[in-house]
């Protein structure tokens, strides 16, 4: 089971967050059969909602939209804070590497745009808030959306690695954030202990990589851990949502659908899942309309 540690220096002056999200965005891949490039996009997103949700207090809704210009189009997650996450991108079949390397590519094809983030407090007024891509890496584009819109120095490492058949090897993450109240000297200490850290890719590759993000994170530096969440690749689709959904649609349509079609079949883009809804379900809701 994947899941997030929370943190926080004893001195006070920073948190952090580590994360094991492998099962999450291996359950992407295989429920929406994404190639190389498409499988890090969309997991990195994954992880970044997954961050963005473990931020949030009560029964709070996350949607991350990378709304980028290239060819992946866009890749768009919802998290709760209950350690739900679901998505998808736009593009499944994206599969760009590098010849020498083998390193698959992401940013090039996310391209310019925007990082979205949609709050949903479950008021039913959700608050949006956006910044520009900065490198359509997704990691990056996530530490300078908190910077900007939370105006708190953030330090984020996201990643999802891939074997030789491009499945996912393993896949998480970090956010370390400095405290109000952390003093100059915190923030000098902060700000190197950063420069020092290994890559993302060499400390998830580590036998346990939550292990090797709490100490490449916080070196000598005594911490607490305050808590440890599950984390799931879980969508909240059911036939009763689809079928409220198609209840809003004109009747002249749903007339046409028991006619011509004999049905309607939908699909979650979210989890691949397939509803079908025969002539049956669709009599029922002509005849809840008239
Ligand atoms: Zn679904």
């Amino acid at each position: 089971m994947d899941k997030i540690i929370k943190t926080i220096a004893e001195n006070g002056a920073f948190r952090a967050y580590v994360l094991d999200s492998t099962e999450t965005v291996r359950t992407a891949q295989e429920k929406h059969q994404t190639q190389a490039s498409s499988t890090v996009a969309l997991g990195r997103t994954l992880i970044a909602s997954q961050i963005l949700a473990a931020n949030e207090k009560g029964q709070t809704r996350i949607t991350v939209k990378i709304l980028g210009s290239s060819s992946l189009g866009a890749v768009i997650t919802v998290a709760d804070t209950a350690g739900n996450v679901k998505g998808y991108v736009q593009n499944p079949g994206v599969d760009i590497k590098k010849t020498a390397t083998g390193e698959v590519l992401v940013g090039p094809f996310v391209g310019s745009g925007e990082f979205l983030v949609i709050t949903d407090y479950g008021t039913g007024r959700p608050y949006h808030s956006m910044t520009p891509l900065i490198s359509g890496e997704i990691g990056e584009d996530l530490a300078y959306y908190l910077t900007e819109s939370q105006q708190t120095p953030s330090a984020v490492g996201l990643n999802v690695l891939l074997d030789k058949e491009d499945k996912v090897k393993v896949a998480g993450g970090f956010l370390l954030q400095v405290l109000p109240g952390a003093k100059e000297a915190d923030i000098a200490r902060f700000e190197k202990r950063i420069q020092e850290m290994p890559a993302i890719s060499a400390l998830l590759e580590s036998d346990d990589h939550i292990e090797a993000l709490l100490a490449a994170i916080y070196g000598e530096e005594p911490y607490k851990r305050l808590s440890e969440e599950d984390l799931r690749f879980q969508c909240d689709c059911s036939k009763e949502r689809f079928l409220n959904a198609l209840a809003s649609l004109p009747q002249a349509d749903l007339e046409e659908m028991r006619e011509e079609d004999q049905g309607a079949e939908i699909t979650c883009q979210f989890c691949q899942t397939h509803y079908h809804f025969d002539q049956k379900d669709l009599e029922e809701l002509i005849r809840d309309k008239s």
